[in-house]
């Protein structure tokens, strides 16, 4: 079975067509600036040359049956006809206290989502739009919704409620839900099989160090805490948004500079961060860390203050777990930076994790980086978000 693999942003399709039973990647690619001008599509057939097409897209339904159009072409193509694409698996960002696990996309579901979109105003819109442009152009196929929040449902109340009054709880669910569930839930049941463990029975953080940030306490196969909030603002020091803080800041900096809600909360998500606090340098781990290796402060206190929040949060899902097998990395930074792997397991000491510096410089595979014998294992662990996408449909679908 093929499963076309959709993520769909305001402005932007990433996808992915997988052999479900083999988990071959057949083809992917990526369009851009939809709606905007000077869009395209960038289609890779896995063994085949890149495509990069400029095209105008108007809107979503323009971009998906560009898609279609490169899958089923005759030069590049990779499948005979539409029919060869028998189920499409939605990555949805907020499905809320609704949707714990992945489920077909009925009527009924796709109503259930619009509810979430109060909760995710600026993602799940774009998720339904390309659901109605794959109902238009493919009917009949069957298709899933994958949730970014489901994993974090098995937490528990004592970790996703605010200390705030109840009342906004039961009235507009304002709660912690987290995200980037798809890759924490992979990640784990990776670091799982990596140790030689039954996932049931065991005790896995998993850091997934991208532009967006999180860590999750994976306890038995289950979420138990994550660094995620109501929105992904919270949490770690990501690439441009700030984490946690202490809400008084809002105030403060909107009666110093005169600013709104709005701006200040433009600020937290786009200005913030490692981008902040570098003073506006970069957004960008690698550019930190050649500022860093030149001596340049900017470089260097951002990568500290990064490194500290994380390890903070590993110390604390410690005790959520009460103990811990493996501790993973995962994401752009997470896969690529051995220097923030190793500021992160420093202050991880006194657990005795020791890293193996040959392990920690390796890249692309599953890999255990440490070298204790005794305390947690550190892994780095390639997220694969699109394939858990896939194996959801296809468990579904199948
Ligand atoms: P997202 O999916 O959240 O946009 P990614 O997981 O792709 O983000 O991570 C992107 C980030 O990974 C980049 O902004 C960059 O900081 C970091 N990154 C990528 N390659 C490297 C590298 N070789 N060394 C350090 N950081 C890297």
């Amino acid at each position: 079975m093929n499963v076309l693999v959709l993520n769909c942003g305001s402005s932007s399709l990433k996808f992915q067509l997988i052999n479900a039973e083999n988990e071959e990647l057949i083809a992917k690619g990526l369009c851009e600036r939809i709606g905007i001008e000077g869009s395209q599509l960038v289609y890779s057939p896995t063994g085949g040359e890149k495509v990069t097409t400029v095209v105008p897209m108007p809107d979503h339904t323009a971009a998906v049956k560009l898609v279609l159009d490169s899958l089923c072409d005759k030069e590049v193509g990779v499948v005979k006809s539409l029919e060869e694409i028998n189920a499409v698996g939605h990555r949805i960002v907020h499905g809320g206290e609704k949707f714990a696990a992945s489920t077909i996309l009925t009527d009924e579901v796709i109503k259930g989502i619009e509810e979430c979109n109060d909760l995710a105003p600026l993602h799940n819109p774009a998720n339904l739009i390309g659901i109605n442009a794959c109902k238009e152009l493919m009917p009949g196929v069957p298709m899933v919704g994958v949730f970014d929040t489901a994993f974090h449902q098995t937490m528990p109340k004592e970790a996703y409620l605010y200390g705030i009054p109840y009342e906004y709880y039961s009235k507009y669910k304002v709660r912690r839900y987290g995200f980037h569930g798809t890759s924490h839930s992979y990640v784990s049941q990776q670091a799982a099989r990596l140790l030689g463990k039954s996932y049931e029975d065991s005790k896995i953080i998993v850091c997934h160090l991208g532009n967006g940030a999180s860590v999750s306490a994976v306890k038995n196969g289950k979420c138990v805490d994550t660094s995620m909030g109501l929105t992904p603002l919270e949490g770690l020091i990501m690439g441009t948004r700030s984490g946690d803080l202490d809400p008084a800041i809002i105030e403060f900096i909107a009666k110093k500079e005169n600013k709104t809600i709005e701006q200040i909360m433009n600020m937290l998500n786009k200005e913030s961060g490692v981008l902040g606090i570098s003073g506006g340098l970069s957004s960008d781990f690698r550019d930190l860390e050649e500022a860093h290796a030149k001596g340049d402060d900017a470089g260097t206190r951002t990568l500290e203050a990064f490194c500290y929040r994380v390890a903070k949060y590993i110390g604390s899902y410690m005790v959520a777990l009460n103990g811990v097998d493996g501790i993973c990395f995962t994401a752009g930074v997470g896969e690529n930076s051995g220097l923030v792997r190793s500021m992160i397991c420093e202050k991880l000491a006194f657990t005795g994790i020791t890293l193996d510096k040959e392990a920690n410089g390796k890249r692309g595979e599953d890999i255990i980086i440490s070298s204790n014998a005794e305390g947690p294992k550190v892994m780095v662990i390639p997220t694969n978000e699109e394939l858990m996408i896939a194996r959801d449909t296809y468990a579904l679908v199948k």
